[in-house]
């Protein structure tokens, strides 16, 4: 029975996480590198400044690759790289066209946490709909050879407290990540709850009712008071648009969807793409192929990793002292250097030190331009020391040369890898320099650059996701008949808080445009949005109002706000990466870059309550 009724509280409660496709799925992430050479940067060359010479150079390395980045969609003979390999058939069940409280799309981090709060705030008429098998989101989807995640797991994982858990390494695998989204699901209770390999397809606002109704791809029509997206940041995978892909006859997959069941031992294996992804995959990939061709349009910036494991200390300390996940995960938030942020200082991490750097006393106050220039500089001399490392360790000059990133620090997204360069010594690997305009032809046997073709026994594409299409991905049509996207194409991206948007009342968007992805660490953001949700729904409750929606006004301005945000830091920026659409985004309408102003915001609203419109105000 997929689908019963809780005699407790007389709500449906589902059995729908599928099984495992196959028990081959397993992995690890970073390794531990012993090799202090591999682990230990070059000197930061003190004097270098980012100078005319240099900044001519970053413009020229950047405008050669205008125009180069032409994604598509997964669509018609290319939907299959959407399957779901990991899980087996979906779980059949009825089609649903009952009424919940509060419907929400997604079950990874967002939807696990928005979980535990909601039920903690005695919100339990929840109701999750989830495109995969089983919940993780990114955790779920993500399982290539050599995934973990890259903001130290101790701030990263949420709910660690609550869960009894230490991660075992300091940057935990994707599999140990999945594992405890699994243990999180069935702690909480969270299971009965979702019904998965559901998609949320068409969602639209019932002004008779004040209900959305939810429909999805499992013939479901649902009415819900509140809908939250949970769905995430960078959800949708996509291909670059090559000339001649379908036809190439080897086994092909997206990284987000990787098959195990293609034996890559012995083979001759390329892969599409030298991003986040591909930094992870690489090392491991060539330990397995017998000739690994890397197709590179632009190097990521690789800095060191210096993985361990967590310490017997540090579980001692921390099974003693109450409040320590989330007083390292609000240190780690104070950080507002990427790079510092990534690696993570312990010290300060673990409070036994009072900040994370050594600050340097200005004898004046900076003006804005001069502190945009000052960070532009060291970013400069970071981006040096990154180059030097290429030096350091590659040992043909050519491959080192095209493994060098000539963009600011930070604007594409960093990586870290004590494995990837070193990889590029080993005679079997070898590193295609597809620069500035990528690959632009495969054929049958495999890929074709400059008239040489590379034949290939399987092609992956490490290709990347949409950025930021949380809220438009299913059609949500609000009160005055228009879409969200519609919305947004026509007035511009407007939300208030990157959460509400106006004239789509009891709508909820967790870390979407002008709400998140700015900060480092995705989990700041969701709990910070799962809390302000929480609090909006509790504001209801007590007022016994039945909707809320959000003024044009401060809706306009908080927009602005977002806007001007970004083309301040917009330098910091000044390369093509998806974060600025590969340049063609209007400021403002991705990633919210306002730090700390998000919270202001927040205060000031929930403190006047003057943004909002509530409807069936009893008060
Ligand atoms: P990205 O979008 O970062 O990378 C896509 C890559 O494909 C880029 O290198 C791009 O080159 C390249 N590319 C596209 N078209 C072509 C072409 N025709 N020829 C050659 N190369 C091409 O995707 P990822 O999956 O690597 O990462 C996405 C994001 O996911 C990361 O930025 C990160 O936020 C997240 N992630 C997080 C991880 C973690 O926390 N550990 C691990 C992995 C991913 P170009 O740069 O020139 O556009």
């Amino acid at each position: 029975m997929s689908i019963r009724i809780d005699p407790a509280t007389g709500l449906k409660v589902f059995d729908t996480r599928a099984a495992k496709a196959t028990e081959r799925i397993v992995g690890k992430g970073y390794s531990i590198v012993s090799d202090l050479s591999l682990k230990t940067l070059p000197e930061l060359p003190a004097g270098a400044t980012f100078d005319a010479e240099e900044q001519a150079r970053y413009r020229t390395y950047k405008e050669a690759r205008r125009g180069a980045a032409d994604y598509m969609a997964m669509e018609g003979e290319f939907a299959k790289y959407l399957d779901d390999v990991y899980s087996a058939a979906p779980v059949p069940r009825e089609s649903l066209s009952d009424e919940c409280e509060i419907l929400v799309v997604g079950a990874g981090f967002a939807g696990l946490l928005l979980w535990y709060r909601l039920k903690a705030a005695g919100f339990v008429d929840v109701r999750f709909c989830e495109k995969g098998g089983d919940v993780g989101g990114t955790w779920y989807w993500n399982r290539y050879p050599g995934i973990a995640c890259d903001v130290e797991a101790y701030s990263y994982l949420p709910l660690l407290e609550e869960m009894g858990y230490v991660p075992s390494m300091k940057f935990a695998s994707g599999f140990e990540i999945l594992e405890y989204c699994q243990a999180m699901a069935e702690k909480f209770g969270f299971y009965e709850h979702c019904l998965f390999h559901t998609t949320v397809e068409e969602t639209h606002w019932d002004a008779s009712s004040e209900r959305w109704i939810v429909e999805t791809d499992r013939g479901d029509r649902m009415h819900a008071r509140f809908v939250i997206l949970a769905n995430g940041i960078l959800t949708t995978p996509k291909l670059a648009r090559i000339e001649g892909m379908e036809t190439f006859e080897g086994d092909a997959f997206h990284t987000s969807r990787w098959n195990y069941d293609v034996d890559l031992a012995g083979k001759k294996v390329g892969i599409i793409g030298t991003g986040a992804t591909a930094v992870q995959v690489v090392p491991e990939l060539a330990k397995t192929a017998a000739e690994l061709y890397v197709f590179q349009r632009t190097p990521s910036s690789v800095d060191i990793r210096d993985q361990r494991e967590t310490t017997d200390e540090e579980r001692l300390t921390w099974a003693e002292e109450p409040g320590w996940a989330r007083a390292r995960r609000a240190r780690f938030a104070k950080i507002s250097a990427g790079r510092t942020a990534m690696q993570a200082n312990d010290d300060y991490l673990a409070g036994k030190v009072a900040d994370f750097k050594q600050r340097k006393q200005h004898e004046r106050k900076l003006s804005m331009e001069e502190m945009l220039d000052k960070t532009l500089d060291t970013n400069f001399r970071i981006m040096e020391q990154i180059r030097a490392r290429v030096d350091a360790i590659v040992k043909d000059p050519k491959t080192a040369a095209a493994l060098k990133p000539y963009y600011p620090y930070g604007c594409k997204r960093p990586t870290f890898h004590d494995e990837y360069l070193p990889t590029f010594n080993l005679p079997h690997v070898h590193l295609v320099d597809t620069a500035p305009r990528g690959v632009q032809q495969i054929n049958a046997r495999g890929v074709v650059h400059d008239g040489v073709e590379y034949p290939l026994d399987v092609l992956i594409y490490a290709t990347g996701f949409q950025w930021m299409a949380t809220s438009t991905f299913n059609m949500i049509t609000g009160r005055d008949g228009r879409t969200l996207k519609q919305k947004w194409e026509e007035d511009g991206t407007r939300t208030f808080l990157g959460i509400h948007s106006q004239g789509f009342p009891n709508l909820f968007i967790v870390s979407g445009p002008q709400g998140g992805g700015g900060s480092f660490n995705f989990t700041d953001a969701i709990e910070a949005h799962s809390d302000y949700i929480v609090w909006v729904l509790e504001t209801l409750r007590d007022r016994g109002a039945g909707s809320i929606d959000v003024k044009a006004e401060p809706e306009a301005a908080y927009a602005e706000h977002c806007r001007k945000a970004d083309i301040a830091s917009g330098p910091l920026r000044d390369c093509l990466s998806y974060y600025n659409g590969d340049g063609d985004a209007e400021p403002g309408s991705l990633a919210y870059y306002g730090g700390n102003r998000w919270h202001k915001f927040r205060v000031e609203a929930q403190t006047t309550l003057a943004p909002y419109v509530f409807d069936g105000d009893s008060l």
